[in-house]
């Protein structure tokens, strides 16, 4: 007996879309009750964040590999920019980040009405400008559940209030949710998933998430080719062959989507652009730094700063933000006000201050954070020099990037 596990093609943002024949064990006695009942197939969209398209070659990942041999596989174009949030609600708004509003991981309101967007941040407020799949699916009847997804603890479509007792007003959730933690193990994800599928059909859902960040992890920690990251990707197809052996078992027919949302590329904590080296720190303050960093303007300091960036740098390019929008498709909202600035040349990285002026401990940790990094090219361009090119995000007043 076989399964046939459909999977759907997911939009443009699918760095690994896998359909496949997945090998069904025989229902064991504990099984059988369930296995007489007719099922309607269930969609899974599972993200492994950055999962880069050649993982799959490392002779790790047989379940993933299964799939994709029998189904659909693909790598993908992340959106500008190539980070977790703008491209996992990218994902299930099919928006670019430039209309879904998710522009960054974190972000300010140029309008200062909205307090600063972290990854944290529920406020549907950031959130409302696209509709999530698990909202249009719940406004037609379909029961979803999210294993976590950026944004899928979001109330969409309500409004923060200033009450203790009802913060916020309004708004869809998936019927199921939870809120995100990362000391939720991935056999603790599969199993909150399998658990909701094995309700009765009346309040089984019918379109689920589920995440796994183990990947993304480690690729940030220790590198794409670390032997620590190459096990994560054996971890993660480890448990996505306990989902599809479960759902087997269960004999519930799935479309599984399983995708990522970005790769990730090495880069080395000695390419760094320490940016208190190209402008004046009494000019800016930092609101994200990486492969890009968003700087906003100290207001009067504009002009200074503006100076300042727009002359030439090695490996670092700026732009006036109408010249920044056609480059990278950026937000005509949210988006940088004067000044954005891009690498002109591959594996560069971005911090506010110069090693030595940070202490000691933090630059353990900083040099073991940002040994490796991961980038991708404005607007799914190639990059300069076939290498990856990480470039700016959108926020506020001025972008730096470097690669
Ligand atoms: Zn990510």
């Amino acid at each position: 007996m076989r399964w046939i596990s459909r999977i759907a093609a997911a939009a443009a943002c699918a760095i690994l879309q896998a359909c496949a024949t997945a090998p069904v064990a025989a229902p064991g006695p504990s099984h059988i009750a369930v296995a007489e009942e007719p099922r309607a197939p269930v969609t899974i969209l599972v993200s492994i964040d950055g999962f880069r398209p050649d993982y799959l070659e490392r002779g790790v990942t047989p379940v993933l590999n299964g799939l994709a041999k029998d189904g659909v596989s693909a790598a993908m174009r992340p959106s500008f920019p190539s980070k977790t949030f703008p491209n996992h609600w990218a994902m299930v708004t099919g928006l670019r980040p430039d209309r879904s509003g998710i522009v960054a991981n974190t972000m300010e309101d140029p309008a200062g009405k909205l307090p600063p967007f972290t990854m944290a941040t529920d406020d549907p407020a950031w959130w409302n400008d696209a509709e999530p799949i698990w909202v249009a699916a719940e406004k037609a009847g379909i029961r979803t559940a999210t294993m976590f997804w950026p944004g899928a603890n979001v109330a969409w479509g309500g409004r923060k209030t200033d009450s203790h007792l009802t913060p916020i007003e309004g708004g869809t959730r998936p019927s199921d949710w939870q809120q995100f933690n990362q000391q939720v193990s991935g056999e603790q994800r599969v199993n909150t998933v399998l658990d909701w599928l094995r309700r009765p059909a009346a309040i089984r859902p019918r379109l689920v998430t589920l995440y796994f960040d183990t990947v993304d992890g480690n690729g940030h920690s220790y590198g794409p080719d670390a032997p620590e990251t190459t096990r994560s990707v054996a971890d993660v197809d480890r448990l996505i062959g306990m989902l599809t052996a479960e759902l087997a078992a269960l004999h519930q027919p799935p479309n599984l989507v399983i995708v990522a949302d970005h790769g990730m590329a090495a880069t080395s904590s000695a390419r760094t652009l320490a940016l208190d080296t190209i402008a004046d720190p009494a000019d800016y303050r930092v609101i994200e730094t990486g492969p890009y960093a968003s700087l906003a303007a100290v207001p009067g300091h504009e002009a200074a700063l503006e100076r300042r960036l727009l002359a030439p740098h090695p490996h670092l390019q700026c732009w006036r933000r109408r010249r920044s929008q056609r480059a990278f498709i950026m937000a005509p909202i949210r988006a940088c006000r004067p000044i954005c600035a891009s690498p002109i040349s591959a594996g560069r990285w971005t911090r506010p201050s110069r090693p030595k002026r940070v202490a000691a401990a933090t630059m353990a940790m900083t040099r073991r954070r940002r040994r490796w990094r991961r980038c991708s090219s404005p607007a799914g361009r190639p990059s300069r020099g076939g290498g990856s090119c990480p470039v700016s995000t959108m926020s506020t007043s001025i972008r730096c990037c470097a690669t």
